[in-house]
């Protein structure tokens, strides 16, 4: 058996030992996946007891995606563009770090949604470490413009600036989202944890896709977002299992068939 796993703090909620246990059926790959409660100050000794173990490869949740990013001795492109990683290979005395929440998300929406991004106006909320992995994936899908809006303008700001040479992006404070409709809304604010909504613009939300991150529960913003006539309304169950499965290629090769494990979640 080869053995994964994930870590975090808190991490008794996270679904991805049910995930990659599907995946791992699925593709005939002999893979123990469990969760790991690391201590707040000793991610880093957590791991390497892992990987001593004969560990392969592990996923990695809040807070430590960042700590992870210095822990990797190799750094993918969407892992050094987003600043934080999720996924870590591990290849002899290499660890390699990757981030798949982008792709994750990207797939969710095409693939699994059908949603063509070629072209779309996208406003994203929230300037966090969510909204920094999926905007290299999101512009590589050529969208017509992506604007950033987070609650700290000086955030979105800077975010803006760091992507701009990969498309079109702006950013700005929430209090200047404009009351006209864009094509799609990513909820990437952590306010759903805390049952809020940012405070934006009703009028952005007429006809539009709105996707909340948060899963796994009926968000305020996903309310909202049927209060003031989005087209579709939808949450990050997806883009978990799809970040899971680019996990679970990266480690493996393999691709898994994701829409069975997204239903069986949802059931
Ligand atoms: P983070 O780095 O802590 O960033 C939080 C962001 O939310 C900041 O931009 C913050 O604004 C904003 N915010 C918090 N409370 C707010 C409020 N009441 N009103 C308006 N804005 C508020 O968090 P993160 O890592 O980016 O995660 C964001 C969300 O994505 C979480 O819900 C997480 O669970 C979800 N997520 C889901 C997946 C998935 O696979 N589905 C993957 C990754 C993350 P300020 O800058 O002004 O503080």
């Amino acid at each position: 058996m080869d053995l994964y796993g994930v870590f975090g703090n808190p991490i008794e909620h996270s679904l991805s030992p049910i995930i990659h246990t599907q995946f791992a059926q699925q593709t005939g790959c002999a893979i123990k996946y469990d969760k790991f409660l690391a201590p707040i100050d000793d991610f880093s000794n957590s791991t390497k007891a892992f990987i001593n173990q004969g560990g392969k490869g592990f996923n990695i949740t809040v807070p430590f995606k960042i700590e992870a990013f210095n822990l990797a001795t190799e750094l993918t492109l969407n892992a050094q563009t987003a600043g934080a990683v999720n996924t870590i290979k591990v290849k002899g005395n290499q660890l390699i770090g990757e981030n798949t929440d982008g792709i994750g998300l990207v797939n969710d929406l095409t693939k699994n949604l059908g949603i063509n991004l070629n072209n779309k106006t996208i406003l994203i909320l929230g300037a966090g470490g969510a909204t920094r992995g999926i905007l290299l994936p999101l512009l590589n899908q050529q969208p017509k413009r992506l604007m950033i809006a987070n609650r700290t303008a000086s955030k979105a700001k800077q975010l803006a600036l760091d992507f701009c040479s990969h498309g079109k992006t702006c950013g700005f404070g929430l209090d200047k989202v404009k009351n006209d409709p864009v094509d799609i809304v990513i909820n990437a604010t952590s306010a759903s944890l805390n049952g809020k909504m940012p405070t934006i613009a009703n009028g952005v939300a007429n006809g539009a896709i709105c996707y909340d991150l948060m899963y796994g529960t009926q968000t305020p913003f996903m309310d909202w977002a049927q209060t003031n006539h989005a087209h579709k309304v939808v949450d990050g169950l997806g883009m978990l299992v799809e970040q899971a499965a680019a996990a679970f290629e990266f480690w493996t090769g393999k691709q898994p068939n994701t829409q069975i494990v997204i239903k069986n979640l949802r059931r």
